[in-house]
């Protein structure tokens, strides 16, 4: 049971007397008295339960899952795993067929256990604590919430367990829409636009081949700095409707309902995941306009292409720091100048004026060679993008002109949970950890209840 963190002398001196009562509540002893009372119970409650299953499975034989003969009867050994209340018996019979070295515990399979381990509600529990803090920080939480002790390193082993089978899922998934034979969603309702943002950040991965291991009671030893290359680009996509966005105050809108895909590293990986996301959801029909919006980086415009329906937008933010980045060297950071400068170009862009912004830059004929350079840069990147900047269209069809939605979103998947300070990443744990923060902020998190846990090496 939980023990208070900090234990007060008493009796209290005056100051805290009136603050910090000599006990917690009469209620809260209550309630703990009960829980205490009772968590044997349930224990005991739910090994009859199990013994019941147990007896029901006796009888089966199962059939060997490569070659279809019934498997032949092996030895029956007592097991145990851990779940809320505690930890749990049974004595599964183990068959085997030995032409294809298969080996079978029906018993456990029906259950979804594994001997040895945290499972059931109690490990997606954990599971969830170690996909929103971190791991130290979780286990603390188990504590708080739940009443069960546990190691950071326990809450770890769970999360890489749930978080590969979570992985494995959303990477089929990903792989069964990729072949255009497969099934998706009917497009029957499918909307007459579809939004859809990119946005990326790197993560500091870790440059150690092996674990670090704690001596006695010595610290563990400090990490190297990382070095150049030891990041990667984690990215996210989003995917919602327009009709969806609401104005929730003047000026501030957000969107009903929005659906995250993420994956670490490759261009064409996310591209993949958001192609299978609006194909799991039937939101592209033969008339399903593919919005889609960018920062200006080449290789979402050059995989937009997919979507023959589309219309590209560059985020209309971006646009504007282009034109800030020149504005700040030509007025000096900060003045009230630069400042008119741009809120006359953003007005103009606004009002899809776009080649008429272009011309009057190009009037322009500023003094010195780091002026002329940052002008002309600006001029390219308007020019290249021009086609991506009627944002007048834009805002007239619904469809918006910024991604923020997407930059909030991915600060939710990966920011919130993998970029607090210090930490570093190994490619197998933010893969893992990513497919949890998806099931949870995607609201699928009960998916997990049908998955079955990974047993890692
Ligand atoms: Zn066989």
């Amino acid at each position: 049971m939980a023990q208070p963190l900090v234990s007060h002398p008493e009796p209290l001196e005056p100051p805290l007397r009136p603050l910090l009562a000599a006990q917690p509540s009469r209620f809260i002893l209550l309630e703990r008295e009960v829980e205490q009372e009772y968590r044997p119970q349930m224990l005991e409650a739910l090994q009859r339960k199990v013994n019941t299953v147990a007896e029901e499975a006796r009888a089966a034989v199962p059939e060997c899952p490569r070659c279809g003969q019934p498997m032949i009867y092996h030895d029956t050994r007592p097991v145990s795993w851990l779940a809320h209340w505690g930890r749990l018996q049974a004595s599964p019979s183990r068959y085997r067929c030995s032409p294809c070295k298969q080996e079978r515990r029906p018993l456990l399979d029906i259950l979804g256990v594994e001997p040895g381990r945290i499972c059931g509600s109690l490990a997606r529990r954990l599971g969830l604590l170690a996909a929103v803090a971190p791991y130290e920080l979780a286990a603390r939480l188990a504590r708080l919430l739940l009443g069960v002790t546990i190691s950071a390193m326990g809450v770890w082993r769970v999360a890489q367990r749930l978080g590969q089978a979570a992985a494995n899922y959303s990477e089929a998934l990903s792989q069964y829409h990729a072949d255009s034979r497969s099934e998706g969603a009917a497009v029957d309702h499918a909307p007459p636009a579809v939004v859809l943002g990119i946005d990326g950040c790197t993560l500091g991965m870790q440059v150690r081949t092996y674990r670090r291991r704690r001596v006695g009671a010595e610290p563990l030893p400090a990490l190297p700095a990382i070095e150049q290359g030891h990041f990667r680009e984690v990215k996210t996509g989003v995917v919602l409707l327009p009709r969806e966005r609401v104005e929730t105050s003047p000026g501030r809108r957000s969107v009903v309902r929005r659906f995250l895909v993420t994956c670490l590293g490759d261009a064409d990986e996310i591209f993949r995941r958001l192609y299978a996301q609006v194909r799991e959801l039937g939101w592209v029909g033969p008339h399903t306009v593919v919005v889609i919006v960018g920062d200006g980086a080449e290789w979402i415009w050059n995989r937009a292409a997919m979507f023959l329906q589309r219309c590209e937008i560059l985020d209309f933010w971006h646009a504007l720091e282009h034109a800030w980045a020149f504005a700040r060297l030509r007025y000096g950071e900060g003045s009230a100048q630069a400042d008119q400068w741009v809120h006359q170009i953003a007005e103009d862009l606004r009002a899809g004026k776009v080649q008429e912004v272009i011309a009057r830059l190009q009037r322009l004929r500023p003094k010195t060679p780091e002026l002329r350079e940052s002008l002309q840069a600006l001029i390219r990147y308007y020019r290249e993008n021009a086609g991506r900047m009627r944002y007048d269209e834009y805002l007239r069809l619904g469809y918006g002109i910024g991604s923020g939605a997407v930059e909030s979103a991915h600060k939710q998947v990966v920011h919130a949970r993998l970029r607090q300070a210090g930490m570093r990443w190994s490619e197998s744990g933010v893969r893992r950890l990513l497919a949890l923060r998806l099931l949870l902020l995607n609201d699928n998190w009960e998916l997990l209840d049908r998955m079955r846990m990974v047993s890692l090496a």
